[in-house]
């Protein structure tokens, strides 16, 4: 026998079967029993929410002469052949693939004759936002002058690429993506028939990653049954799904709330060394708060999806308080909100590592719960917060992958490089205070807190006078979150007055823009020494003494294996 997919062994053959869209189902059923029918439909919504499945079941309830309830029966002759596709009066057509356009002018020619074997010829046309033009003006006059016993039922993801003039000549049926606790049932149901031990939060792993797709889930599921050996685990769903493991939520979590930066951004790294997705560590970092929330209002609830809660899982959940879950689930929203516009990812998740990490509750808290006004901007966050999670439950992130890949080139982040601030302190920059500012800065760093040390972490002072400093970052976003950072400048400058005996002030540049800013200013620096320009292109004895001298001042300025002579002609 060979391998058929799940999703097509275990696809619904009746109404009740679909699962998720019992709003749909019902009044299809309803327009059968009542004999109303419509000449054309319209099945819209996500990817695998069941608009074909449902359009078949149609097809068979509209020629079965054995209906149940509105159902198909299922057993007789029209039934079975409509099921193995071998009736030529129900015809599925997929406007997406490349005979698509031979299809339609064939029912164009075809479409007048009625039904050879049924009651009623249906068309089911999958993806119709894809007909040609000549192929929609086709169906639109077909759809004007319906024939008799010609049932059309169109298909589509992209509702908005439908022509206005077709939807309007339709009966119109959203399909809603499918929500969690609906996919979990239906795959606990399948796993059952297929006599396959499960760990409930396995099912819950896939449904969440499926984002509200049926066949999605049973395409997870298909790939994770094929290598389990006899029980479909968490940690196998998490292995298929690329969602953390359970152990490496806990430790994440557990370093950020007992504030250690380094371990919280060591996990973080060996997270990504997996091979983990930004996008999906959010995800999974968010439902695990909203969990831990969720655990301390509803433990049942959560000991239900998540099966057996580990002992870090429940010392958080009892330890935190609310206000802070809600304060990291925040923080970890906004960084979804900002890596989609970013292709430094990591550095944005090495960013929210040490803000929740870092992060602490003033002493509102005692304050918040007499003062009103405080207690209702919380419950508004609350509302927001839970609009969020349950967002994110159905799928219904802005982010796609697609969105992520492409948007590789748009890195918001364009911090500019304050040049003639830096030309200033190049003017009386010396080596000597370079030299003490870099024999301080590993003490320097060490003696930051660490939210300031994850500022400066990544950054080296590469110029300075005794009241400035040049420090140059690897990365633009990073450059720009610490030059808007007051805070983090003052306390800079604090700490090194006491290191070097002055504070200097903290002028950022970037790494890759610092080398061109040096060379220009060595260039202007030039002309201030009232060199003539015209003996610049001349070589000559004495210009080259001359130039020895900005050799010289360039070697005081940054050290001699910064300066590099290069002469030009
Ligand atoms: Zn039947």
């Amino acid at each position: 026998m060979s391998y058929q997919a799940l999703y097509r062994t275990f696809r619904s053959q009746r109404f009740d079967e679909i699962v998720g869209q019992r709003a749909v189902s019902v009044t299809l059923k309803q327009a059968i029993l009542q004999e109303k029918v419509s000449h054309a439909y319209l099945f819209t919504g996500p990817r695998g929410t069941g608009k074909t499945s449902t359009a078949r079941i149609f097809a068979k309830a509209l020629n079965c002469h054995h209906l149940q309830n509105g159902e198909p029966c299922n057993q007789c002759e029209m039934c079975t052949a409509i099921t193995e596709g071998r009736i030529e009066d129900v015809l599925e057509i997929d406007a997406a693939s490349n005979n698509g356009v031979d299809e339609i002018r064939n029912l164009r020619d075809t479409v007048r004759y009625p039904p050879v074997l049924a009651d009623y010829k249906v068309y089911i046309i999958d993806e119709v936002h894809m007909l040609s033009t000549s192929a929609f003006n086709a169906l639109l006059k077909t759809l004007e002058e319906p024939p008799a016993k010609v049932i059309f039922i169109l298909a589509t993801t992209q509702v908005h690429k439908v022509l206005p003039t077709i939807v309007s000549r339709t009966q119109r049926f959203d399909f809603k993506r499918i929500g969690i606790e609906d996919i979990v049932q239906h795959l606990e149901d399948i796993l059952a028939k297929l006599n396959i031990k499960f760990e409930k939060e396995a099912l819950f792993i896939i449904a969440r990653v499926a984002e509200g797709s049926m066949r999605d889930a049973l395409s997870i599921l298909d790939q994770a049954v094929s290598f389990i050996e006899d029980t479909l685990t968490s940690e196998a769903a998490m292995m298929i799904t690329g969602s953390l493991t359970k152990d490496m939520m806990d430790k994440y979590m557990l370093a950020v709330y007992e504030k250690n930066v380094e371990v919280a951004l060591k996990i973080l790294s060996k997270i990504f060394s997996q091979g983990k997705e930004a996008r999906r560590f959010l995800e999974d970092m968010i439902l695990y708060n909203r969990d831990l929330l969720m655990h301390k209002h509803a433990a049942q609830f959560v000991l239900e999806a998540r099966g057996v809660l580990t002992d870090t899982f429940k010392k958080l959940a009892t330890e935190l308080s609310s206000k802070d879950i809600y304060a990291y689930i925040k923080l970890l929203n906004e960084a979804q909100q900002e890596i989609r516009l970013s292709n430094l990812t990591s550095t944005y998740l090495e960013i929210v590592t040490v803000k929740l990490a870092t992060f602490s509750q003033d002493s509102s808290s005692v304050q918040l719960e007499k003062d009103n006004k405080d207690f209702d901007s919380l419950r508004e966050e609350l509302s927001q917060l839970r609009s969020i999670v349950e967002n994110l439950q159905k799928g219904q992130t802005d982010f796609s992958k697609e969105r992520l890949t492409t948007s590789s080139s748009t890195d918001k982040a364009d911090y500019k490089n304050p040049t003639e601030q830096i030309h200033q302190v190049l003017l009386s920059a010396t080596k000597a205070h370079l030299t003490a500012l870099k024999e301080v800065w590993p003490d320097f760093l060490a003696s930051l807190d660490a939210r300031c040390k994850a500022m400066m972490k990544a950054s080296k002072p590469v110029a300075a006078s005794d009241t400035q400093m040049v420090v140059a970052y690897d990365y633009d976003i990073l450059a720009m979150t610490a030059n808007q950072d007051e805070a983090l400048k003052q306390i800079v400058g604090e700490s090194l007055d006491k290191m070097i005996g002055f504070a200097p002030n903290l002028i950022i540049v970037t790494s890759s823009e610092w080398p061109k800013l040096r060379r220009t200013f060595i260039e202007k620096n030039r002309e201030k020494l009232q060199l003539d320009k015209t003996d610049v292109t001349q070589k000559t004895a004495s210009e080259d003494h001359k130039n020895a001298d900005i050799v010289e001042k360039a070697i005081d300025l940054f050290g001699k294996d910064m300066v590099k002579v290069i002469r030009t002609c």
